[in-house]
């Protein structure tokens, strides 16, 4: 008997959900109640249940759970995207800003001037507003000499008016083997050195030092 009670404890359990929401046959209904007249545990199970039906099933605490869950990954979401927008925001302002149109040679607008004490003047077209400069050690044939390569370009975000003169001024201080003897107009960017002294002869020489001999000897030290 004990046995049949307990399955039948179980049957009524499993009946009681529909029961507390009046889903029950009336076969059903007569049965669950006659066993709850009978049975205290099978009544407590009951008021539990009916307490739970009533709470909507959003916000039992599994769901809960959930929905934070479902809230942190939205937080989560939204600051992955604050970062990837941020970190565009960012590249492209670094790519514009560092951009730079080089400007190919003029010799009408881009002269040098030597202003003296390795001071030159390099003058520039209108919208210019970079120049870029690299001086080379050339050695060739127990001959040296320094020369000067530069290169204008138009930089979006850099003001025009910081040099107001028409020239960018830049000084070349005299180095161990002397000074600055020719200054050639390349865009050296990313080309090797001896790349640019093989090509001197193909490259626009803007400014050479009145007298000063294109090569001049010199004494290999050792
Ligand atoms: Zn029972």
């Amino acid at each position: 008997m004990e046995n049949m009670n307990k399955i039948s404890c179980e049957i009524v359990r499993d009946l009681l959900p529909l029961y507390a929401d009046d889903a029950v046959s009336d076969a059903s209904r007569a049965l669950v109640e006659a066993h709850l007249e009978a049975c205290e545990n099978c009544r407590k199970v009951l008021e539990n249940c009916r307490a739970q039906v009533k709470i909507p099933p959003e916000s039992t605490a599994d769901p809960l759970k959930k929905v934070k869950r479902r809230q942190i990954h939205r937080i989560a979401l939204a600051a992955l995207a604050a970062v990837a927008c941020a970190a565009l925001v960012f590249g492209l302002y670094f790519n514009y800003s560092t951009r730079s149109v080089t400007v190919p040679y003029d010799a009408a607008t881009m002269t040098v001037a030597d202003a003296g004490d390795g001071v030159f003047r390099f003058y520039y077209p209108e919208n210019v507003n970079g120049i870029s400069t690299r001086t080379v050690h050339v050695e060739r044939d127990g001959m040296q000499e320094i020369v000067l390569f530069y290169y204008l370009d138009y930089r979006p975000l850099r003001d025009a008016g910081s040099f107001p003169n028409g020239f960018f001024a830049k000084e070349f201080p005299p180095e161990d083997f002397g000074e600055v003897s020719r200054i050639f107009y390349r865009d050296f960017n990313g080309v090797d050195p001896d790349v640019l002294i093989d090509e001197m002869d193909v490259t626009p020489l803007v400014w050479e030092a009145e007298g000063a001999p294109l090569l001049t000897p010199f004494t290999p030290a050792g």
